[in-house]
């Protein structure tokens, strides 16, 4: 939509980075003057000059309050995002290595791309289809995410394909889809979190990570609930709580085990709701009581007093949720952690009814949508299996191709990054920076330097962008019309605002440029429009349905949740018929009939799917409709504490940096507000050491050793330190990070590893 503003045209479109997805509206910068790509002004307008390239017309953010997620609101990193447009920041030209000078050089697109698709094509004649890796982010849209699957195993054939939302959230969806049988982040909009009577955040530091979010916990408290905050650190976050739980890193299962044995102890089971509605409870109850308070206290550091109170605040509530982030879910145990959480709801009535259940709180900006549409390595689009034979049908049929030339379930994001270099030779790489966020990261980028060929499609000059043979510079949030799903399941728009650089291409186009090059002759989408229409065929009947979903009708409706399912009668090719009942027992809404008066629905005749806010109100989406517990003991982090580690070890996210920090360490006034990494520690422990806040620290991990200034603090556990994750160099806190894999999610164990404190030369 275009919003008319006293100075300027704006357009409604929303961030780039978190997984709130905040509305926001981008104008032309009042008489701002177009700017060319080196940066200088231009004389007059877009294309000016002779001989010049394009100029374009600057753009800034300005708060769009009618979304109703952020109400306006925006953090620093949002705020500030249009920074990101200006050609100095950007890669605007196609570079590519020099055999001569070893160097990456300016090249044309034509050459870019010849020069990958004929080393991709030389690796997979060479050594076979699953030689070429494909990896991409959760920070693409849905289109890209559903394109870059389509491209690795119908393009190049390969298996090896997977995303660094295996590193974010991936614990937490494998969780929710064996209690639930349905992985969507949130099944309730976010503003139940206000309007619920307790919540127990588990490992998120909300007032950090995405701010305009902390009103829900503000509003929590203002109506009268409770805020229990389980974290390590007594984060800006945890300051918020009526509880504060500051449990050693890596023990959150034994924490959620505890309470649940005090639950079943002080009788608030939910008896009803366990016998309608669940099964698998005895064994859940049997581990339970096999964890006693004492013991607990014992392993987790939180006493057995504040473990009753905790189960007494949400035990009372009438209703109330559990919420988790990367604290529990970044553990080699991360998706038993989760399902201890999940188990607590379900002994409690607090799953599948109004302002009640689980969530987890997504962190990338497509977090949600990214790992729906085919881009995870076991996974085909619309949340369909690459190992089920009627799902493979159904995506070959919108694919137009014989089922079985698509490949199997390949590695996971760290076993293909580990093996890069050794059976996997040649990576094409997209929305990613993983020499910084990957865990073990000097391990990583050696692997990235092993390979034979690595192409990197990157808006600036990323620490894995440097790496490469071929950079292919590529459009960004603002630049192209694009959708997400924010950690809500909530569908949403992002308008194009502006155009890119004339140097600049669309990872769509990068895709159907390699396409026609490695001779693939059906042709390969290049509007993103296009691409989600195929991606709704593909979805329709599955767990994760888009069928019912429009660019038209997203732009009406500032975004739908899924699953809205195309209704019978309204799409002409019959795709998506009898999906009413999608087959995954998720509960919504009853299709409204179309009015034609104005209210939102549009149309003449047949119904429209309105969308699915809420999951779970009346069944799960197991077969038996039932939740399923799903239980396991407490068992230690991979690493743990010994006389050469003594310590642990957490990492995090700090205000003003977002993920690897590729983006908003170009940002000037976000670099000034967290300019480099820091160590996080305790009084006692600096006393031990005799280190002053200040005083430059190393710390040291069994896979390297990072070097920053030591932070002093009371809110940090003693027997702690915390380091973010946002920086390369000698404070790459991913250099320590261990890469044990959770065996269901395959989640590296980012949250916690043994280390030690060593006072490093100034
Ligand atoms: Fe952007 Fe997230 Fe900040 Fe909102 S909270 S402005 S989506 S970074």
């Amino acid at each position: 939509a275009q919003t008319e503003t006293a100075t300027a045209t704006a357009t409604e479109t929303h961030c780039p980075y978190c997984a709130l997805q905040c509305g926001m509206s981008l104008r032309p910068v009042p008489g701002g003057p177009p700017v060319r790509e080196d940066g200088s002004e231009a004389a007059g307008g877009i294309g000016a000059g002779p001989g010049t390239r394009a100029a374009r017309t600057p753009v800034e953010v300005v708060e769009r309050p009618g979304f109703p997620v952020n109400r306006g609101a925006l953090c620093g990193k949002g705020r500030t995002a249009h920074a990101l447009l200006e050609p100095g920041v950007r890669l605007t030209e196609p570079l590519v290595r020099s055999a001569s000078s070893g160097l990456l050089e300016p090249a044309t697109w034509d050459e870019a791309l010849d020069a990958t698709a004929s080393a991709l094509e030389r690796v997979r004649n060479a050594r076979g289809s699953d030689a070429v890796g494909v990896f991409g982010g959760g920070g693409l849209t849905n289109e890209k995410a559903y394109s870059l699957g389509k491209f690795a195993r119908l393009v190049l054939g390969t298996s090896q394909i997977d995303y660094n939302g295996r590193f974010c959230m991936s614990s937490a969806a494998a969780a929710g889809t064996r209690a639930f049988g349905l992985d969507r982040g949130l099944p309730f909009p976010l503003s139940d979190v206000a309007r619920t009577r307790c919540v127990v955040l588990v490992g998120s530091n909300l007032a950090e990570t995405m701010p305009p979010a902390l009103r829900y916990l503000t509003e929590l408290k203002e109506n009268g609930g409770r805020l229990i905050v389980v974290d390590p650190r007594r984060t800006r976050t945890a300051q918020q709580a009526d509880l504060h739980l500051a449990l050693r890193p890596g023990t959150d299962l034994a924490l959620a085990l505890g309470m649940l044995h005090l639950v079943v102890a002080e009788g608030r089971l939910d008896e009803e709701f366990i016998s309608t509605r669940t099964s698998g409870w005895e064994e859940a109850r049997r581990t339970a009581m096999a964890h006693w308070p004492e013991q607990v206290e014992r392993i987790t550091g939180v006493s057995v007093p504040e473990l009753r109170e905790a189960v007494r605040m949400f035990g009372d509530a009438p209703s109330a949720m559990v919420l988790t982030a990367r604290g529990p879910e970044q553990q080699s145990k991360g998706t038993d952690t989760v399902s201890a959480w999940i188990n607590l709801c379900l002994a409690t009535g607090r799953a599948g009814r109004p302002l009640s259940g689980y969530g987890c709180l997504t962190g990338q900006g497509n977090g949600q949508g990214g790992r729906e549409h085919g881009q995870k390595a076991d996974q085909l689009p619309g949340y369909r299996k690459l190992d089920d034979p009627a799902d493979r049908a159904h995506v070959a049929q919108v694919w137009g191709v014989d089922p079985g030339v698509l490949p199997l379930p390949g590695r996971s994001a760290y076993e293909l990054l580990d093996a890069l270099g050794g059976d996997v030779r040649a990576l094409l790489l997209t929305g990613s920076n993983p020499a910084v966020s990957a865990p073990h990261a000097a391990h990583v980028e050696e692997r990235l330097r092993a390979l034979d060929f690595l192409a990197v499609c990157d808006v600036v000059l990323s620490e894995t962008a440097q790496l490469a043979d071929v950079v292919l510079p590529v459009a960004q949030w603002a630049e192209e019309t694009g959708t997400t799903t924010s950690l809500e399941g909530r569908v949403l728009l992002r308008r194009k605002a502006c155009e890119p650089p004339e140097g600049v291409r669309s990872d769509l186009e990068v895709l159907n440029g390699l396409a026609a090059r490695l001779g693939w002759e059906k042709g390969f989408p290049s509007e993103a429009e296009e691409v989600f229409s195929e991606l709704c065929r593909a979805s329709a009947g599955g767990p994760a349905d888009y069928s019912g979903i429009t660019y038209a009708r997203l732009a009406e409706e500032d975004g739908v949740f899924w699953p809205c399912p195309q209704e019978p009668d309204t799409r002409p090719d019959g795709i998506g018929r009898g999906s009413e009942d999608t087959g995954t027992g998720v509960q919504g809404p009853a299709p409204k009939r179309r009015s034609g008066t104005g209210d939102g629905e549009r149309g003449s005749a047949g119904v429209r799917h309105p969308g699915t806010p809420r999951l779970f109100l009346d069944r799960f989406a197991t077969p038996d409709g039932r939740a399923r517990f799903f239980t396991a003991l407490h068992r230690p982090a991979a690493e743990e504490t010994d006389a050469q580690y003594p310590l642990l070890l957490t990492t995090g996210r700090v205000l003003a940096q977002y993920q690897s920090g590729a983006q908003t360490r170009r940002v000037a006034e976000l670099n000034a507000a967290a300019p480099g990494p820091f160590v996080e520690l305790h009084p006692q422990l600096a006393g031990q050491l005799g280190v002053l806040d200040g005083d430059r620290v190393a710390v040291v991990s069994r896979r390297g050793r990072a070097v920053a200034p030591a932070r002093v603090t009371r809110d940090i556990r003693p027997d702690t330190v915390f380091m973010p994750f946002h920086w390369h160099g000698e404070g790459r806190a991913n250099t320590l990070t261990n890469p044990a894999l959770d065996p269901a999610s395959r989640m590296p164990e980012f949250k916690v590893c043994a280390v030690r404190l060593e006072r490093a030369a100034s």
